[in-house]
This record gives structure tokens, C-alpha cells and sequence, in this order.
């Protein structure tokens, strides 16, 4: 007799799919039509039903959407928008690719969220936009973000790459009550998948034909003003687009994904109720907290350790955690501490309570395949190994 070490090891998110799934892409790959097919406006009428928004549009990735609604929004060089410094860079970059001039409001340090406080501080008559960023699937306070922007005649985009499947004050983030366009991602570790993807969705009819055009080149097919003159084959392009497309596969994927967002949703807040009720009682461990007017569908679950504080290595600690099969990651670098917007002035130091929040955070597994046990286990094997770090 042996013992053998099982090794069990665990990221920090991962996609769950289904026979279902699988099923309904193998349906499109049988069909005539793979890229540009039945199923794109399938799923834009099902995500338009989901959250509520008259109008949807579905791309390659959610930094496409976040690229497109820069443009049809009509930033541009000399105008200022705002975002979160603790995001994925790309909620920051999509200014820089129409020449927008970067801001950032700091966060506040319960939510993660973006701080409405702070947003008033680095108003501009430059200011354009907002880019409010749903952090870990808890909405940020938009009726407060909205009336701001509102009063100033400001447009908002949100980044709810976290946050598809989430409610704020009732409503499903998407209903754009708020704000002028909400973008999502389904990349893998998202709430939902299709591979790669993202969705805008809008209530304005005006946005929503610029970014149809923009997704897709810029091009006009199908207009008989145009093909009675010229002929059925004739297309016009009055503004370079982009190839920003989904494929009819993707769509399949993502209409089956989210017949399953709210099952993904109970899965994951009970998940993340299950580590707080296991390691809350552990002084050394906190996390963020959910406001009366969120019911999210959590993306990460963050656990908060002052290691400053507590005299640990958080390095030794993150890499000691991935010999035990813990292979996490940590939510986020501030964006303003990248080369690129350090090299635009800004500096260490700059938005001291996303630095904090960087300093303390490290995210735990959360996807809906993990079981009770599972999410025992890694809670167990988290605490031991602070134990000797
Ligand atoms: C993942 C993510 C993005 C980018 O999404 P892609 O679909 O990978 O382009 C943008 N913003 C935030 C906050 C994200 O988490």
C-alpha cells in the first residue's frame, strides 16, 4: 500500500458548460450559416429581454464594446473620462483609442466601487463620459451616478464585465436606467461565456444604429435608396468600422448560457456566503460588503488581508498557496501604475485607497461547478497555509 498525494488544484474562475451548450453550437455548425446567422439577433432580443434594455448588440469581446461606445458617444481628443483605477486596463484604454484624455476617481475602500464623492472632485468642463465599472458584480450606487451625469449633460458607459446577472435597486444591470450604454463580457472566467464576446446593450435608438454600423465596418448594405440606383450588390461606407463581429456560434453558446445566469447566480452568492460564513470568523480576513440596493451576481470573491499589518509576505504567501494547488490571482494592479499612464503623469501614491485595496487582495475560487466541499476545502487549505506564511 501507498499513499498517493492527490493534488487538487483550483483558479479563480472558470466557465461552466453544459450538454445543452455543446449541443446548441454542434446545431450551428450543421447550418448554412456560421458567422453571421439566425442566432446573433437571438441572442441580442434575449439579452435585450434579460435586463430589460430596448436594444442590444453583441461583439467580438467587451473591449470592442467598450472601443465602439467611446466612438458612438463621439469622444475624441481634448475630452476628459472617468473610471476606476482598480479595473482590467481596458475599461481605461478604450479612452486612449479615440484620443480621450484618462481620469480616475478613486474607490471606495467597502465596495471596491468607484466613489461617487470622488467622481464630483475630478469634474471638468471637459468632462465627457463616465466609465463607472461594476466591481466584482456589485453595481455601483448608478442612480447617484446618473443624476451627476444628468445635470451636467454627461454620457455614461458602465463596465459590467463583472456583472451580468446582477440587480441594482430591483432592476437587472443592463437596464441602462441610468446611463446611456452597459457593456458585458463573456470571456471564460466571466459570469457567462461565449469564448470571446461582449454585448452592449441601450435605450437609444440613435446609439444603437451608430455602433450596428461601426461593429461591421461601417458599411450599408441593403438599402434600396442606394441598390434601386445602383443594383442589389451595391454597399456604401461613409465612416471606417471595425470587424468587431460575433460569430452565430458564439451566439448558440451564449443563448444557452444564459437560460442558466440566474442557476449561476444562486450558485455563486452562495459560494461567496459560505467562505464569509468559514473565514469571517478569522480576525485576519475580511471582505467586501454589499449595499442594501445590489443583488449581484458576484464575479470575485475577494479576500482582504492587512499583510502589512500582519507581517507576512503576501508574495511568499500567493506562491505558497499555488504549491497547494491554489492558483489564484489578484483583482487588480491599479491601472495608473502600468508604464503607459505612469508615462501620462500619473504616479504611485495618486488613489491611495485602490493602492490599499491592491495591497490586501487576493481573490478566491468562485464558479458555479464548485461544490460545498470543494469550497470547504479550499477555504481550510487557505487558512493553513496563512498559518505558516
Ligand atoms: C474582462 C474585463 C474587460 C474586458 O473584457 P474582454 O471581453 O476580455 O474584452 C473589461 N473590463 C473589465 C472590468 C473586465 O473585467
Amino acid at each position: 500500500m501507498y499513499q498517493k498525494m492527490i493534488h487538487r488544484i483550483f483558479g479563480y474562475g472558470k466557465q461552466s458548460i453544459s450538454l445543452d451548450d455543446i449541443e446548441s453550437i454542434a446545431k450551428v455548425l450543421n447550418s448554412d450559416l456560421i458567422s453571421q446567422g439566425p442566432k446573433i439577433n437571438e441572442f441580442e432580443t434575449a439579452i435585450c429581454e434579460y435586463t430589460g434594455a430596448k436594444y442590444c448588440i453583441v461583439v467580438a469581446n467587451a473591449t470592442a464594446a467598450l472601443h465602439l461606445s467611446m466612438i458612438a458617444l463621439d469622444v475624441k481628443s481634448g475630452d476628459e473620462v472617468i473610471t476606476t483605477p482598480l479595473t482590467f486596463m481596458a475599461s481605461a484604454n478604450c479612452i486612449s483609442y479615440v484620443g480621450g484624455t484618462v481620469k480616475f476617481a478613486d474607490i471606495e475602500p467597502e465596495t471596491a466601487n468607484i466613489d461617487v464623492k470622488e467622481i464630483k472632485n475630478r469634474l471638468t468642463t471637459k468632462t465627457k463620459a463616465l466609465i463607472p465599472v461594476h466591481f466584482a458584480g456589485q453595481s455601483c450606487d448608478m442612480s447617484a451616478i446618473g443624476s451627476l451625469a444628468k445635470a451636467r449633460g454627461i454620457s455614461v458607459v458602465e463596465d459590467a464585465s463583472h456583472a451580468i446577472g446582477s440587480d441594482y435597486n430591483g432592476a437587472k444591470v443592463g437596464s441602462c436606467a441610468h446611463s446611456d450604454a452597459t457593456v458585458f463580457s463573456f470571456h471564460p472566467v466571466k459570469n457567462m461565456t461565449t469564448g470571446e464576446g461582449g454585448a452592449i446593450t441601450t435605450n437609444s435608438k440613435e446609439l444603437y444604429e451608430k455602433l450596428l454600423l461601426l461593429r461591421s465596418h461601417g458599411m450599408v448594405k441593403n438599402d434600396p435608396q442606394l441598390t434601386d440606383v445602383h443594383g442589389k450588390w451595391f454597399y456604401e461606407m461613409h465612416r471606417p468600422g471595425f470587424n468587431y463581429r460575433m460569430t452565430d456560434l458564439q451566439a448558440a453558446l451564449g443563448l444557452s448560457q444564459l437560460k442558466r445566469i440566474d442557476k449561476f447566480k444562486e450558485k455563486r452568492r452562495g459560494i461567496v456566503s459560505l467562505y464569509k460564513k468559514i473565514l469571517a470568523e478569522d480576525s485576519r480576513i475580511s471582505f467586501l460588503v454589499e449595499k442594501n440596493y445590489s443583488n449581484a451576481c458576484f464575479h470575485l470573491c475577494p479576500a482582504l488581508i492587512d499583510f502589512e499589518n500582519l507581517k507576512i509576505d503576501k508574495k511568499k504567501f500567493f506562491n505558497d498557496l499555488w504549491e497547494a494547488g491554489l492558483h489564484l490571482q489578484v483583482h487588480y494592479i491599479p491601472v495608473h501604475w502600468f508604464a503607459y499612464y505612469r508615462n501620462l503623469g500619473f504616479c504611485k501614491g495618486d488613489f491611495p485607497n485602490a493602492e490599499k485595496y491592491y495591497e490586501k487582495t487576493i481573490s478566491l475560487p468562485l464558479y458555479p461547478d464548485l461544490s460545498d466541499s470543494d469550497v470547504e476545502y479550499i477555504a481550510e487549505t487557505f487558512v493553513k497555509v496563512l498559518d505558516n506564511a
